[in-house]
Parts: structure tokens; C-alpha cells; sequence
């Protein structure tokens, strides 16, 4: 780790969490140089969802590779690009009458929000966009002027504009109804709330500290975007791709966005994919308006056709989530309800948090874990909750493991915090 430290910028940061060197992974775990097996509940933030070096997945990959087919072509057409959308539109979109245009933008999530807030505001003429308290989407500057954390807001180091942010569901406790605010403040003309180009929102903030949105909650802000003439956006970069259950986070609402932000697992190994989905009569996009040297890598939309093809054919992977998310919720709540009433669980699917109120409690607990072969991350405002995001393929057995170390490595931190 020494020579990292060395060499590596201070900005690193999983590295500090996590400081073992990782020289091997497949499925849940992970292989430290050193030979030690690390259960992963990270998964790459959301990017690792049907696990590490999915053999199946692989196996289309190494194909792909070894035919010397096209990997690196800008956006030219290849039969891997028109292969993935052909396989998305008919094993995604049509079973659940949906119809949408793609975009490959550059490979991060924050480049497909960028895109996704230019398109908005070249198609409504309005520069102003609403997203949400606690929402993440990304550090770009016009993706980090739509987040609420302060400290990345300020280590962006220039005046962040063009964003207005508005309670999510639950901010202002459970009796107070944020969206009848929204719809007041957007259809107020003396509200100094400027008419917004786009509605920008999460289902379950992720990097927000597992916060679920409710179904007539998120029904009532597609609404109103659509009364006050704004496009309604859905960042599905983390909560997508089967997390919540569903392929996308928004299904068990019923809703229809016009622009479908993924990135994160949409590859299904890690590698670095982005898109939109764009209803068509909103692509108003001039050719080559919005560019970049890496869109749509021929590589990652062979591995993310594979992933379709091996998951998402027929309901019993989404079946799956929901039984094993189910699962896991119990666990964790009774695991919470060992230690009186002062810790949480909340979550859809397999995106589950365990808020500790307390961000010491919660650090500690996390560093225990890794020591003793875990690693989870911490999200929420002050980092105050456990986040659980295990890959949607992991084994009981595995599954279990991790959540009694999690368990036991609570305790523990709670004993010595009596103690002292
Ligand atoms: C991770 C994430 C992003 C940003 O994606 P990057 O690839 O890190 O730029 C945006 N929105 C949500 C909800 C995310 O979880």
C-alpha cells in the first residue's frame, strides 16, 4: 500500500477505505494480494450487479475479443451496437410498452446526465433544472450543480448554477407532502422558482442515504412536470438495471419518463457504458451536436447484451431480487432491533441501508467489517448509513456470511462504545 500512497494523488479515496491491495475477483469476493477473501456488498458502487467476471458474461467478451471484431469505432454502426438495441428494445422495452430512442454518451454517468440536462434545455428553451435535497448525479459541473452534497459542491471550486432544489419525499418528515410544495412553487408565478426545463429525480437516492421515494410520490412529480411543460428525468444510474427488482427502479410506480438516464451496471461487468433513453419525439438533437471519443464501446455493448440475454429473458431473475431483498431486509431489521430503537433500515429490492444515526457508529462498524472480510460503504449526509448493494447473483450462503460479520462487528462497536 506504501507505493499506492506514494504515487497515487490524495484524492483516492476506496483505497483509503479499503487499504489491501485486490488481485482477484469472481462473483461476491474478492482476493487481496496477500490471499485474503473479501465478501464484496460494494459492488462497485451499484456497477457490479451480476457480481465480479461474470462467467457468462465473460464468455461473450472473450468471443467478441478474440474475433478481431470492431471494439473502438467512435459511434460508427456495428452489428454489436445494433445487436444491443435490437436485444434491449424487444427483451426490455416492449415487455413493459415502453418506447424509447439511444444515446451512447460518453462512458460515465455524469456524462449522460450532461446530456441529458443539454438536451432538456435545448428542448424547452428553459435553462432551469429541479432536482432534489440529498440527490446524486455526478461531479461534471452541471451534474454536480443538480447535487445536494456540500462537500463536493464546494470542491468544484467555481459558483454552481442553474439548479433549484426542492425537498424529496420524506424531507420535511412524514406529515408534510413535498410534492403539493413543488406543484405550488412551479405553478406560482410570483414564486421566484423559475420555470424549470426538466424535473431531475431518483427513485432511491443511492449516494443519499437510501432514500425511497413513494409510488404516488413519484407519480405526483411526473405530473407536475408534465403540467408545467418540463421534461421528467429518472436517474436510474444506480437503482437501475434490476436493483430495486424491476429492470428499471421506476416500474412498481408505473411511470413513463422522458429521458432514462443508465450507466453503472448497464455493461453488466464493470465496464464503463452510459445511456439515455430518449422518447422520440424529444430528440431534437442535431447530428453531432453532443460528441465524445468513447460512446457506446463496442466491448461493453457486447457484455451488456449478454447480460440481457442471460437475466432479463422472462421474470425470474427480477423474482429473485425481490425474494432474496426481502430477505435481507428482515435480517437487517432484526439485526437493528437488537440494539434498542436507535438504528433503521429502509430500502427497495436489493438497495437496502442500515442507518445508524450516528456516522462514528457506522465508520467503525464498516472498518470492522473489512478486517474481518467485508467491504461495505457508508452513504447519507454525514455518511451515517451502512449501505448494502450486494450483486444481484450472490449465493445464501455468501449472502449470509456477509451479514452475520456485519452483525457481529455491530456489536462489537457497540460494547467498546459502552465501555468507553
Ligand atoms: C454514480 C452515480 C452518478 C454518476 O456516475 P459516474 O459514473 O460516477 O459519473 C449519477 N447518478 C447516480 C444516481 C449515481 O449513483
Amino acid at each position: 500500500m506504501q507505493a499506492v500512497e506514494a504515487l497515487e494523488s490524495n484524492v483516492r479515496s476506496y483505497s483509503r477505505l479499503f487499504p489491501a491491495i485486490f488481485s482477484a475477483a469472481r462473483g461476491s469476493i474478492m482476493f487481496t494480494e496477500s490471499g485474503r477473501k473479501v465478501i464484496d456488498f460494494v459492488s462497485g458502487a451499484g456497477a457490479l450487479n451480476y457480481g465480479h467476471n461474470n462467467r457468462e458474461i465473460k464468455a461473450a467478451i472473450i468471443d467478441y475479443l478474440a474475433s478481431d471484431a470492431v471494439v473502438h469505432g467512435l459511434d460508427m454502426a456495428t452489428p454489436a451496437k445494433l445487436e444491443f438495441m435490437e436485444t434491449f428494445s424487444s427483451v426490455i422495452l416492449q415487455e413493459r410498452g415502453l418506447r424509447y430512442r439511444f444515446q451512447f454518451t460518453g462512458p460515465t454517468g455524469a456524462n449522460a446526465i450532461e446530456a441529458a440536462l443539454k438536451l432538456s434545455r435545448k428542448v424547452t428553451g428553459r435553462q432551469n433544472i429541479v432536482s432534489f435535497t440529498n440527490g446524486y448525479h455526478g461531479l461534471s459541473l452541471g451534474a454536480v450543480a443538480a447535487s445536494g452534497n456540500r462537500f463536493y459542491r464546494k470542491a468544484s471550486g467555481v459558483c454552481l448554477s442553474g439548479a433549484t432544489f426542492m425537498p424529496y419525499d420524506g424531507y420535511l418528515g412524514s406529515a408534510v407532502d413535498t410534492a403539493s410544495y413543488l406543484r405550488k412553487v412551479l405553478t406560482d408565478g410570483s414564486s421566484g422558482i423559475d420555470c424549470p426545463a426538466a424535473i431531475l429525480v431518483e427513485t432511491v437516492q443511492g449516494e443519499g442515504g437510501i432514500n425511497v421515494a413513494g409510488k404516488e410520490w413519484l407519480r405526483s412529480i411526473q405530473a407536475i412536470a408534465k403540467d408545467v411543460g418540463a421534461l421528467f428525468i429518472v436517474d436510474d444510474i444506480q437503482m437501475g438495471c434490476g436493483r430495486t427488482g424491476e429492470f428499471f427502479s421506476f416500474e412498481f410506480a408505473d411511470l413513463s419518463p422522458d429521458i432514462v438516464v443508465l450507466s453503472k451496471s448497464l455493461s453488466g461487468y464493470g465496464l464503463p457504458l452510459s445511456m439515455l433513453l430518449i422518447r422520440e419525439e424529444l430528440d431534437a438533437w442535431r447530428p453531432g451536436e453532443h460528441t465524445g471519443t468513447f460512446r457506446g464501446n463496442n466491448l461493453a455493448l457486447v457484455s451488456a447484451t449478454a447480460a440481457l440475454n442471460v437475466y432479463w429473458r422472462g421474470r425470474t431473475f427480477s423474482r429473485g431480487v425481490h425474494r432474496v431483498g426481502e430477505l435481507m431486509r428482515r435480517r437487517l431489521e432484526g439485526i437493528a432491533s437488537e440494539h434498542g430503537n436507535s438504528f433503521s433500515v429502509r430500502g427497495r429490492g436489493m438497495a437496502l441501508g442500515f442507518d445508524c444515526q450516528v456516522s462514528e457508529i457506522a465508520e467503525a462498524t464498516t472498518q470492522r467489517t473489512f478486517k474481518r472480510g467485508l467491504i461495505l460503504e457508508r452513504c447519507g449526509p454525514f455518511d451515517q448509513v451502512v449501505k448494502f448493494l450486494p450483486a444481484l447473483t450472490i449465493d445464501p450462503e455468501t449472502l449470509e456470511q456477509g451479514l452475520e460479520i456485519f452483525e457481529e462487528s455491530l456489536a462489537e462497536v457497540l460494547k467498546q462504545a459502552w465501555v468507553a
